[in-house]
């Protein structure tokens, strides 16, 4: 049991907040007794009043009270032994000054120390063991055998009665609160599709939720109960990742691969520590939702005519390799290819046929990349760019060209069976990247390069300077 101290505090924003304390309220009724037990033992000695039914008392509870505070151990059972201690130490010192006057006093101190710091199951055997002796004690009264308050232990006798019905229906109380939180345990463990565990401390398994058969294919999920976690996966890699996150005290991760029975699934994990040691986990399992997304990422950044990457997947590519380049301080090289007439093209074979066309030159161009670093992308209608990571200005124009003369080359026969024939301007860019420039300089300078390719009579490729 604790003593709860609540103090109201601002923030540094001004707003308010709430802080406890928490005190064990057994440590502060033990050394609150111990030091006013001290004070009644030194005071009645001075005083010379040396009734020997306070001072046993009160040297008992002084003695019982610094063992147990001095020793600093965690004795469960304590508070009974202490109170029950209190309480024979009263009766014997009740009979030896032969008299129970001040007996029912004590009683109720007792009582009041239990009740602060009792369990229910405490306070109940304390109840027990005081009313049968407040039994006794009133039948002796009434066969003259003792001198005391009859009166006083039948009151008593009536109290406590009253009390264990309470109590009685307390615990009635709790245990139907128990079960229906039970029920309702129970009712997530089944049908929640999140793999849910409890562990104990040895990572054995306490409760699984039922979504276990479907994830880990697992037939029998109840069988599971009392084996060890971490058996459940093959992986030498995920059983430790689990048990390292089982010595932490939280953990959140998302997107986590592990192999599940042979197949790579995705899990967000969530974990947390319980306070008695145990763990609690949850694997929510989003392999199909992460595959759908990957498959999405992909098709974003594809052009869905020629098959090449788009724009995106080229603004993408062109910083990272802009900053890789800067980094190693080694040229990138960028060109920028239109096809010549194309719209002439398409009036004269057909807006399909275009089509072909705008594939086949796609085709040209990756064919004519090499190394694994170059990169080609759709721009957008006619246009395309190439990107040449390491590749300086004469290298790179060299590629241009041999691009040029590829597509000069090629004949594409239409659907009518007409042989044509069409050809690309080049613009051509290659800088080292500094600090006082960025990755659109060289789109521009590239695009300037191919006007100027227009210009001059098409079919031509052109070196920015
Ligand atoms: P230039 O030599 O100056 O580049 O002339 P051009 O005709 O190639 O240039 P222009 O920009 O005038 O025409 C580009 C044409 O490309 C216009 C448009 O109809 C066509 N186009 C753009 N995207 C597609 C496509 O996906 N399929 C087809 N078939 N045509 C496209
Ligand atoms: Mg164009
Ligand atoms: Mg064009």
């Amino acid at each position: 049991m604790y003593i709860i101290i609540e103090v109201r505090k601002t923030d540094m924003y001004g707003n308010e907040v709430e802080e406890k304390h928490k005190y064990r309220a057994d440590k502060l009724v033990l050394f609150s007794g111990i030091f006013f037990c001290s004070l009644r033992v030194i005071a009645e000695i001075i005083r010379g009043n040396f009734d020997v039914a306070i001072i046993c008392g009160t040297v008992a509870t002084f003695v019982l009270g610094l063992f147990v505070f001095l020793s600093k151990k965690n004795i469960k059972r304590f508070p009974l032994i202490f109170a029950l201690c209190l309480y024979v130490s009263y009766i014997g010192a009740s009979f030896a000054i032969g008299s129970f006057k001040y007996f029912y006093a004590y009683y109720l101190l007792v009582m009041l120390v239990c009740a602060v710091y009792f369990d229910i199951k405490n306070y109940l055997i304390m109840l027990i063991v005081t009313q049968i002796t407040n039994i006794f004690l009133t039948i002796f009264e009434l066969q003259g055998h003792i001198n005391g308050d009859v009166w006083v232990h039948f009151s008593l006798i009536f109290c406590s009665g009253l009390m264990l019905l309470l109590i009685v229906q307390f615990a009635v109380k709790k245990s139907n609160e128990v079960s229906s939180a039970t029920a309702s345990f129970g009712a997530l463990m089944r049908s929640t599709p999140n793999v849910l565990v409890l562990l104990d401390g040895d990572n054995k398994i306490r409760y699984i939720s039922q979504s276990v058969s479907k994830i880990f294919g697992i037939k029998e999920p109840e069988e599971l109960a009392g084996t060890n976690f971490l058996d459940l996966f093959n992986e030498r890699s995920v059983r430790e990742l689990f048990e390292d996150i089982a010595k932490k005290r939280s953990f959140y991760e998302d997107y986590q691969k592990i192999n599940v029975n042979g197949q790579i699934r995705t899990f967000n994990v969530y974990a947390n520590k319980m306070t008695d040691d145990g763990m609690f986990f949850m694997l929510n399992d989003v392999s199909e939702i992460t595959k759908l997304k990957e498959l999405a990422e992909q098709d974003s950044l594809i052009d869905g005519l020629i098959q090449i990457p788009n724009r995106r997947a080229f603004d993408k590519q062109i910083v990272n390799e802009w900053n890789r380049a800067h980094r190693e301080k080694v040229n990138l090289s960028f060109l920028m290819i239109d096809i010549d007439f194309f719209k002439n093209y398409n009036d004269t074979y057909g807006h399909l046929q275009g089509d072909e066309l705008l594939k086949v030159a796609g085709a040209i161009f990756k064919k004519n990349l090499k190394r694994s670093a170059d990169f080609v992308a759709r721009f957008g209608g006619e246009e395309f760019g190439v990107l040449l990571y390491g590749t300086n200005s004469y290298q790179a124009s060299v590629i241009a060209e041999r691009i040029r003369k590829s597509v000069e080359e090629e004949i594409i026969l239409t659907t009518t069976g007409v042989r044509t024939k069409f050809t690309v301007s080049v613009g051509v860019c290659s800088v080292i990247p500094t600090n006082s420039i960025g990755h659109e300089h060289i789109i521009e300078a590239a695009d300037k390069a191919l006007y100027k390719a227009k210009q001059n009579g098409r079919n031509r490729i052109w070196i920015s300077d």
